[in-house]
Order: C-alpha cells, then sequence, then structure tokens
C-alpha cells in the first residue's frame, strides 16, 4: 500500500464546455507524483495542484529519452458512476515498457491504488456528453542528474487527467491512409512493443509527410524486410479478408494494444475466424485487387475503431467498402463503447467503477 499525501489546490478551475474539449488541451486541478531512487525504492506518494514540473538540465529524460507513458480512460456512466476499462492491462504494459527502458518497475498494486486514488479525487472533471471521457496519461521518466550514460537510477512517475471531447464529433468518417515504405517505426529487438515517447518521435517525420499528401495516417511495415503490415499511425490494424479477420501478430515491433486485445476476444467470443499471423503487403494489395479485402481499421484507446476508406500503395489508390465503415467495424465501436460507457452488459469483467 502506498501511502497517498493530498494537498488541494487553492485554485479550482473553470470545467471546460464539453463543444470545446478536443483532445488533451484542459488539465484538471491535480496530479500524482512519486519519485524513485535505487537507495529508497518509490517513494513520496503524492497527489498535489497541477503545476509544471521542475527538471534538472542534465536530467536523462532531456537527453537520452528514457520515457514510457500509457493512456486509458474513465467513463461516465449514465448513473453519473465513474469507471475505468481494463486499467490493469495499462498496468502491466507500463511494466513491462519500464522493463524493455530499464526503468523502475511499479508493484502492481501500487500502480493502481495510485491510479484509482487519482481518479477518484479528479471525477467530478469526467464529462458527461455522448463520446466524452477523462483522458488518464500516465507516464515515467529516468531523472538523474548526469549526463553519464547508464541504466536510470533515479526517476519519476506521474499521472495527468484531461477531460477530453468525443473522437468523432462529425460521425465515424472513413480515413486514408498511405502505406508507408520509406520509414519503420520499429524493429524486432528495438522498442517497438514499449509505449515509449521516442517510438513517437521517430514515426512523426512519415505522418507529416502522408499529410502533407492528404493522409490521415501511414501503414507501417515491418523495418527488415518492408514486407510485413505492422500498424496504422499509432494504433494497431485489422482486416476482413474474405470473411476472416486478420490481424498482425504481435512480434516485438508492434504495440501490444488493449483495444486491439479487446476486439480479439469479443470476436472470438461470437464465433468470427480470427487469425493473429503476418500478412505482407503484397497478400493485402493482391486482396485489395480481387475485392476480398472488405474492411480496414485501426484500433487504439483514443477512437476505439478508425475505419480505413481509402489506401494507397505505390501511388495506386484502393477504396475499401465504397469508403464506408463496415459491419464488423461498427459491431465492434458499438460492443467497446457500449461497454465502457456501461450502455450494454459486460460479460467479460472489464469495466471498474470507481467507488
Ligand atoms: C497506444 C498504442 C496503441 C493502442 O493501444 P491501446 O491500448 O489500444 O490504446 C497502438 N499502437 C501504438 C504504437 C500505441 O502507442
Amino acid at each position: 500500500m502506498l501511502n497517498i499525501s493530498v494537498t488541494k489546490t487553492t485554485a479550482p478551475k473553470e470545467k471546460p464546455e464539453a463543444s470545446t474539449l478536443g483532445f488533451g488541451k484542459f488539465f484538471t486541478d491535480h496530479m500524482f507524483i512519486m519519485d524513485y531512487s535505487r537507495e529508497k525504492g518509490w517513494y513520496d506518494a503524492r497527489i498535489v495542484p497541477f503545476a509544471n514540473l521542475s527538471l534538472h538540465p542534465a536530467s536523462t529524460v532531456l537527453h537520452y529519452g528514457s520515457e514510457i507513458f500509457e493512456g486509458l480512460k474513465a467513463y461516465r456512466r449514465a448513473d453519473g458512476k465513474v469507471q475505468l476499462f481494463r486499467p490493469m492491462e495499462n498496468i502491466r504494459r507500463l511494466n513491462n515498457s519500464a522493463e524493455r527502458l530499464c526503468l523502475p518497475q511499479i508493484p502492481e498494486q501500487d500502480a493502481y491504488q495510485a491510479l484509482t486514488e487519482f481518479v477518484k479525487m479528479e471525477q467530478d472533471w469526467t464529462p458527461s456528453a455522448p463520446g466524452t471521457s477523462l483522458y488518464l496519461r500516465p507516464f515515467l521518466f529516468g531523472n538523474d542528474e548526469t549526463l553519464g550514460v547508464h541504466a536510470v537510477h533515479n526517476a519519476t512517475f506521474v499521472v495527468i487527467a484531461s477531460p477530453v471531447g468525443s473522437y468523432y464529433k462529425e460521425g465515424i468518417n472513413p480515413v486514408r491512409i498511405m502505406i508507408e515504405d520509406e520509414d519503420v517505426r520499429a524493429v524486432r529487438g528495438g522498442t517497438g512493443y514499449a509505449k515509449c515517447g521516442g517510438n513517437y518521435a521517430a514515426s512523426n517525420r512519415a505522418g507529416e509527410r502522408a499529410e502533407k499528401k492528404g493522409y490521415s495516417q501511414v501503414l507501417w511495415l515491418d523495418g527488415v524486410e518492408r514486407k510485413y503490415i505492422e500498424e496504422v499511425g499509432a494504433m494497431n490494424v485489422m482486416f476482413k479478408i474474405a470473411g476472416e479477420i486478420v490481424t498482425p501478430m504481435l512480434s516485438g515491433s508492434i504495440l501490444p494494444g488493449i483495444t486491439r486485445k479487446s476486439c480479439l476476444e469479443v470476436l472470438r467470443k461470437e464465433g468470427y475466424k480470427v487469425s493473429e499471423r503476418l500478412l505482407s503487403v503484397d497478400e493485402l494489395a493482391e486482396a485489395l485487387s480481387n475485392g476480398t479485402l472488405e474492411e480496414a481499421w485501426g484500433c487504439g484507446t483514443a477512437a476505439v475503431v478508425s475505419p480505413i476508406g481509402e489506401l494507397c500503395y505505390k501511388g495506386t489508390k484502393y477504396i475499401i467498402n465504397d469508403g464506408k465503415i463496415g459491419a464488423v467495424t461498427q459491431h465492434l465501436y458499438d460492443t467497446l463503447t457500449g461497454i465502457q460507457w456501461g450502455k450494454i452488459e459486460d460479460p467479460f469483467g472489464w469495466t471498474c467503477p470507481i467507488d
């Protein structure tokens, strides 16, 4: 058990209008912080007024990118209660990311306590308009005050919260995606499976180039052969090919998404044929040209699912499902959002109400 000290703000902020929320623009009144040193372990767990952090200019994170993060949401149900969705999955993934980056892990129960006590304190900030939620951003970084390069001896864990708007204010519109054949996001043996800031820094260039050409994001290929599909933007990707749901298997360079896992569990429970395997861009192009590619979508916490209406590969454009959201994509959206906002029964035990 952590002993979490609480310092309340003396200047509570006005809560923003639901229509102005957007993503990650507003932050709640408080934040959770705790520090780590090799000698003391995790210490000084505290909830304090939301404020800038003060870092030594030599702090490890600023030079060597020792940073990992998580993203999950608190949802307000119709009865007013606030609930989390599979938070232990995020905590386990945080620790897997920490292990990869040589950052200290947090005992699962302590991380869970930190998260839930913080959400309980900030729960009034969970908006109630359709599709809105309170986005939680736990992050952990190396904080040694020296330029020496080594596994860190000091670290800081922070959780901040941001009320966010509906991802689909204008309805679910399929996006245009470009298959990226130059930059790669990650390689096996690298940090692809870890949710670390550096992966994002390295993928921004391809994203920017795609946007300039009128695409929303890129479809990433594997870093070794540039042949196998990995992810779409910062989401996992799934396809329906000749009746079967296909998603790239977790090979080490793919981020193990909790939305991905949840989609697969829903589909398997309902008897869909689901396959986690290698999927080459040639197989995809073949399915696109012979009409067996029925649906394609990205999946992640922010959007839940994001249907892909067009794919461009080496200059050829392919339209998927007439550019409309497909039945399986829509079904996954309805099921997951139904469970998250407590609108339908949760047969999996995924939701976690805050008391
Ligand atoms: C966070 C993330 C995802 C999605 O994970 P969820 O747990 O479903 O939100 C997918 N790919 C990348 C690269 C990510 O960082």
